[in-house]
C-alpha cells in the first residue's frame, strides 16, 4: 500500500525541510521531496493536499492517557463550562444519574483563582448538589479535589484530625473540614477512585477508557504519547488494545515506582508492539505549582503558603535512583520547585558519577523553578527535561502570584536550549489540555491569560518550540530513530495542519487547524477527507 503525498508544503524536521512531496509505503515514510513520485511504484494513491502543511506527528512527552481517559466521563467542571460554583453544582447533579452505584460522583476541572467566586468550592457547596451520596471534584492540577460530606466519611476523614502525612486538609474559621484535600492524601483518592472505577470495568469498558484518551488527543494530532503514571490496571488495558491492533497513539508508559516488581514479573516491561513500551518508571519528588505545593526555598506568598511538600530526602531518592539506575530503566522524577530540583539533580548526580554522561537519559518532568545554578547542573549531567509550556497561557497568572519575583524564570525553555539541555514538550493533560499547537504558541509567547509576558528572553523560535514536540520528545521516550521527523525508514507518523507553524504569526498557531492525523500510515482523524480512509 502506497501514497503519495503531493501539493502539501512539508515540515519535516530534518534536513531538507520544506518540500512538497512525501512518499508512504507500508507504513514508513520511503521517500521525501523531488524522490517521492520517481520511488512510487505506478498503482500508488495520490493525495493532493492543495497547500496544507505536513508535520511529523505530535509527540506528548508528558501526559496521563488513563487519566484523560477516566476523566472524558467526569462532569465537565473546566472553563467554560462551568464559570462559577452554581453551574460547577449544576454539572455535578447532572453527573448523578449516569454514576455507576458504588462510585463516586465526579467532576474536574476547576481552578479557584478563575472561579468567579475566586475559591475553592466548600463541602457545603458540593452537598447542596450531591447531598446523598459521596460526590468528589477534583482541580485541573489533580493536586487537589473537594469532597462532599458523605465522600468525607467514606475517606474517613472528621473534623479535629491532623492532617495525613505528605498532605493537607483545608478547614473553616472554626477549625472544621471544609473538603477541600491537598497532596497525598489527593493523591491516594483519586488512586483509589480510579482503581475502584476500573476494576469494576469489564474488557469492554476498559477498552472503552483507553479509546476515549486515544480519540482525544489523535484529534489534537498527538501520535505518541509518555503515560506519566501508568501501573498495573492501566498497562493490562492498553495491551489488551494494543493486541486488538487498535492502540492509537502511540504509548510510552512510565511505570509508578512502586509498581516496579509487578512490571519485571509481568511480561509487559520493554518494548511489545511498536505501539506499546514500559521501559522507563515515575517518581514524584514534590508538590505542583499551581497547588503552591511544589518544594521551594522561601515561602510561598499566597495560600496555602509553606515551602511545598518535599516526598523524599536526598539519601533515600539517591538509594531508589541507583536500586533502578542499574535494574536498566530509564527514571523520570517529578520536580517542580528550586528545593526539589536540587534534590533530584543530587541523585542523579550520585548515581552518575563515573558513567559516561546520562545513557539511560534520566528525565526530570516540569522542571519549572529551575533557576540558573540547577540550570547548568543539569546540563552538565545531561539530564533530560519534559516541561510544559501550555501552562503559561493557562495557569501562568497563579504561577506569577505564587513566585512574584521569579516569575520570569519558571519553565526556563530559551536557557535550556542554550545550555544544551535536551528539552521535550508536553501537556500533563488532564492538568491542562494536550493541544500541542497551543503548547508550540505558549513557548513561543509565554504569554499568561491576562496578558503578561513571562521571561521574554526565555521564548523560543516556532522552529524550536515545534522541535520540543517532535525531535526533542522522541529523544525523551529513545525513540528519535523512529519517530519525530519525517524520513525516509522512519514511521509514517504524520499531521496534516492547515496552515504552517513555522511561518504562521505566532498569535494564530493556537488556532492552526489539523487536518488528519497519521499514524504508522493509517489515518486515524481526519476533520476535513484529504486522504484515503485507511
Ligand atoms: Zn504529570
Amino acid at each position: 500500500m502506497e501514497l503519495i503525498l503531493e501539493d502539501a508544503v512539508v515540515v519535516t524536521m530534518a534536513a531538507g525541510s520544506g518540500t512538497g512531496s512525501m512518499l508512504v509505503r507500508d507504513g514508513r515514510i520511503a521517500a521525501v521531496g523531488r524522490q517521492a513520485r520517481a520511488s512510487a511504484s505506478p498503482g500508488a494513491m495520490v493525495a493532493r493536499l492543495g497547500g496544507a502543511t505536513v508535520i511529523p506527528g505530535l509527540i506528548d512527552a508528558h501526559c496521563h492517557v488513563s487519566d484523560v481517559g477516566y476523566l472524558a466521563a467526569a462532569a465537565d467542571c473546566s472553563q467554560p463550562s462551568a464559570p462559577g460554583i452554581p453551574a460547577i453544582q449544576a454539572r455535578l447533579r447532572e453527573a448523578v444519574g449516569r454514576t455507576p452505584e458504588g462510585s463516586w460522583v465526579t467532576g474536574s476541572g476547576y481552578v479557584e483563582y478563575k472561579l468567579r467566586e475566586g475559591r475553592h468550592p466548600t463541602r457545603a457547596d458540593l452537598d447542596e448538589a450531591v447531598p446523598d451520596r459521596p460526590a468528589v471534584l477534583y482541580h485541573t492540577s489533580l493536586h487537589a479535589c473537594v469532597l462532599n460530606t458523605a465522600a468525607l466519611r467514606e475517606a474517613g476523614f472528621e473534623d479535629g484530625q491532623p492532617d495525613p502525612p505528605g498532605g493537607a486538609l483545608g478547614r473553616d474559621r472554626a477549625g472544621r473540614l471544609d473538603g477541600v484535600v491537598y497532596e497525598g492524601p489527593m493523591f491516594a483518592l483519586f488512586e483509589r477512585n480510579l482503581r475502584h472505577d476500573i476494576a469494576q470495568m469489564d474488557d469492554a469498558g476498559r477498552a472503552r477508557l483507553v479509546k476515549n484518551a486515544g480519540r482525544y488527543f489523535t484529534e489534537l494530532g498527538v501520535t505518541s504519547a509518555c503515560d506519566a503514571d501508568t501501573r498495573r490496571d492501566t498497562l493490562t488495558a492498553f495491551a489488551e488494545v494494543d493486541d486488538a491492533g487498535a492502540l492509537q497513539p502511540r504509548i510510552y508508559g512510565l511505570v509508578v515506582h512502586d509498581q516496579v516488581d509487578w512490571l519485571a514479573a509481568s511480561g509487559l516491561r520493554g518494548r511489545r508492539s511498536d505501539r506499546l513500551a514500559a521501559e522507563a518508571v515515575k517518581i514524584w519528588a514534590d508538590g505542583g505549582m499551581s497547588s503552591r505545593t511544589a518544594a521551594i526555598h522561601g515561602t510561598y506568598p499566597v495560600p496555602p503558603y509553606g515551602s511545598g511538600i518535599l516526598f523524599f530526602e536526598r539519601d533515600e531518592l539517591t538509594e531508589m535512583v541507583r536500586d533502578l539506575d542499574s535494574r536498566g530503566f530509564q527514571i523520570c522524577i517529578h520536580a517542580q520547585g528550586d528545593r526539589a530540583i536540587e534534590t533530584v539533580l543530587a541523585a542523579y548526580g550520585a548515581v552518575l558519577a563515573g558513567s559516561p554522561g546520562n545513557p539511560r537519559r534520566h528525565r526530570i518532568e516540569h522542571g519549572g523553578a529551575m533557576y540558573p545554578p540547577l540550570i547548568t547542573r543539569a546540563a552538565a549531567l545531561g539530564i533530560v527535561v519534559v516541561s510544559q509550556p501550555g501552562f503559561f497561557s493557562t495557569l501562568g497568572d497563579g504561577f506569577a502570584a505564587a513566585f512574584p519575583d521569579r516569575g520570569d524564570q519558571l519553565y526556563p525553555f530559551g536557557s535550556w536550549l542554550r545550555a544544551g539541555i535536551a528539552a521535550a514538550g508536553s501537556s500533563d493533560a488532564p492538568v491542562i489540555t494536550a493541544d500541542p499547537l497551543m503548547g508550540i504558541r505558549d513557548a513561543v509567547l509565554r504569554r499568561t491569560g491576562e496578558g503578561r509576558v513571562l521571561g521574554p528572553a526565555e521564548r523560543l523560535a516556532a522552529g524550536d518550540a515545534l522541535a520540543l514536540y517532535t525531535r526533542g520528545a522522541a529523544f525523551a521516550m529513545h525513540r528519535e530513530g523512529e519517530i519525530g521527523s519525517l524520513e525516509p525508514g522512519k514511521l509514517a507518523d504524520f499531521v496534516v495542519l492547515d496552515k504552517n507553524p513555522l511561518d504562521a504569526d505566532p498569535e494564530q498557531i493556537g488556532d492552526i487547524r489539523v487536518l488528519a492525523t497519521v499514524v504508522g500510515g493509517t489515518p486515524v482523524y481526519q476533520s476535513a477527507d484529504i486522504l484515503p480512509a485507511g
